[in-house]
């Protein structure tokens, strides 16, 4: 299954968000920043997705249909009748991604290469995917309202793959 690298999780929304190599812009968060803050954060992520070779196994290991929203750079769920509320302004824009899969937590299994950072979570406001346990984050900030937290209520568990360690 192909995977791409490259994603951070971010101090402010602590969504997961993917950081092109090639510009220095953050995407766009509800952070104090106006973007995303990876503040020098030592780690890497990456996720599967569908490529054409893929063969879709509902096997109820994994979810598919999360995205990268174009106008701010986070993955967000994207199987809901709404996008949810992007802090770029209306709601995430799905268009052009790729349709990311994430493994259900309660089947996780490891290999060698790679660590896993669990307890990853869904915000029935804003679609993103959000981390509770980012202990260094300095908030839950969710784009959904003036001052608004994250609200988990209704997820299930997701876990991601660190990709290395710099
Ligand atoms: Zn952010
Ligand atoms: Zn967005
Ligand atoms: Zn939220």
């Amino acid at each position: 299954m192909p995977y791409q690298k490259g994603w951070k999780v971010c101090y402010a929304c602590t969504g997961l968000w993917l950081c092109p190599d090639t510009k220095n812009f953050g995407g766009a968060c509800v952070g104090p920043a106006g973007e995303h803050d990876a503040m020098g954060a030592p780690m890497f992520f990456e996720l599967y997705y569908f490529g054409p070779e893929t063969v879709r196994n509902y096997s109820g290991i994994e979810q598919d249909n999360w995205r990268c929203c174009k106008k701010c750079f986070v993955l967000f769920f994207d199987g809901n009748k709404s996008a949810g509320v992007c802090p770029a302004g209306g709601e995430h824009d799905s268009s052009g991604s790729k349709n990311y899969i994430l493994e259900h937590q309660r089947y996780l299994f490891t290999d060698d290469r790679h660590r896993l950072l669990i307890n990853w979570r869904w915000c029935k406001k804003c679609q993103q995917l959000c981390q509770p346990d980012w202990l260094v984050s300095r908030d839950f900030m969710c784009p959904s309202a003036p001052n608004a937290t994250h609200d988990t209520q209704g997820s299930g568990f997701y876990c991601v793959r660190q990709d290395q360690w710099i």
